[in-house]
């Protein structure tokens, strides 16, 4: 981060911080907002975390997740906690309407704004930015940050946990997205004790039998491969949500399954939602489907994984994304 000094003065003196991230938070925008908040709770800071929505069970365990505010729930205090900041992070996300109605609060404060985050086309929102691509995640971003205050040594076991734990659920436990980096931060992690096996137990085997049967379901009845262009999808309707009583996380990974498939390059998960359908994009290797997110459904984020949304039936969204897969292919 080019102006780290002026940042460095700035938390020299106690202050009130909240800490932001974005919709539907993930492993990693959990973990760094709680590996940050316990850094800068050793420094004196009063540090409150604030996220739009509610977080999915398997980060439940995270030191002190109980404490986050959720947006959703309590709307009054998560505005009146942005108003009162004396500084403000953002982590994980670049754009400001991934906080939903926070982001008028964000950008009416003066409080100083920081960005740490690792996708692509950063907004100029943030007073100082720590914006790379070429790393695994924001924890991984948060590790940097930590080191380039000069304050490693203050990283505990709690910090390390928290940390590591964005560094796996971004990278699929160290199968993709990884850098010479990251595996230098996870090795620092782990010599302070982060608890690999707990983490990875409780991240990637902490099912409910439910949420396998839906994934069952998903793979049996709502898969369909189109194998001139490598695409595979899965969808889910309003009335499977109703049928399977489907909450909110229970689909979480889902996309991934399709890219199992050799044949298979190119991955969406659609969902239909009340009013809107999501879509979850995944590739492998060089086929952008950030461009695809970008272009076609008003959404963003990484090269092998992004998101976005669609208003229309399903059949028309599996069309659309289709059609612009084709297209995509065709300009090569
Ligand atoms: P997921 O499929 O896991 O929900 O999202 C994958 C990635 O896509 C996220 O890490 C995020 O970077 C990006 N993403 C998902 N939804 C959106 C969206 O609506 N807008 C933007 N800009 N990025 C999104
Ligand atoms: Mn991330």
């Amino acid at each position: 981060m080019e102006q780290i000094d002026d940042l460095r003065q700035l938390l020299d003196i106690p202050k009130d911080i909240v800490i932001l991230s974005h919709r539907n938070p993930d492993g990693d925008a959990i973990g760094s907002s709680l590996g940050l908040y316990w850094f800068l709770k050793q420094l004196g800071h009063t540090v409150k975390v604030i996220f739009p929505s509610e977080y999915p069970g398997f980060v439940a365990w995270m030191p002190d997740a109980e404490r986050i505010i959720i947006c959703d729930l309590d709307k009054e205090y998560a505005f009146d906690s942005i108003e009162e900041a004396g500084l403000i992070f953002t982590l994980d996300f670049n754009a400001l309407d991934r906080i939903d109605p926070m982001e008028q609060v964000v950008l009416n404060s003066k409080a100083p704004k920081v960005m740490i985050d690792h996708h692509m086309y950063p907004e100029g929102y943030a007073d100082f930015v720590m914006s790379r691509t070429d790393v695994s995640s924001t924890c991984e971003l948060i590790y940097e940050f930590i080191s380039q205050l000069g304050m490693t040594r203050l990283i505990n076991q709690k910090i390390a946990d928290c940390l590591y734990t964005g560094l796996i659920t971004d990278t699929g436990s160290f199968k993709y997205n990884i850098f010479p980096s990251t595996m230098n931060v996870a090795g620092h992690l782990l010599a302070v004790g982060a608890n690999n096996d707990f983490i990875q137990e409780e991240i990637f085997n902490s099912m409910r039998e439910k949420e396998l049967r839906i994934l069952g379901h998903c793979l049996y009845n709502r898969m369909e491969v189109h194998e001139d262009i490598s695409t595979g999808i899965i969808w889910l309707t309003k009335a499977d949500f109703e049928e399977f009583d489907i909450q909110r996380g229970e689909t979480e990974g889902i996309v991934n399954q399709i890219l199992k498939m050799k044949k298979v390059k190119i991955a969406a998960f659609i969902k239909e939602q009340p009013t809107i359908i999501k879509l979850s994009l995944r590739s492998k290797g060089d086929f952008s489907v950030q461009e695809i997110a970008t272009k076609y459904f008003k959404g963003g984020g990484h090269l092998n994984a992004s998101g976005g949304h669609f208003y229309g039936t399903v059949d028309a969204c599996k069309e659309r994304f289709i059609r612009s897969v084709r297209n995509q292919l065709k300009r090569g």
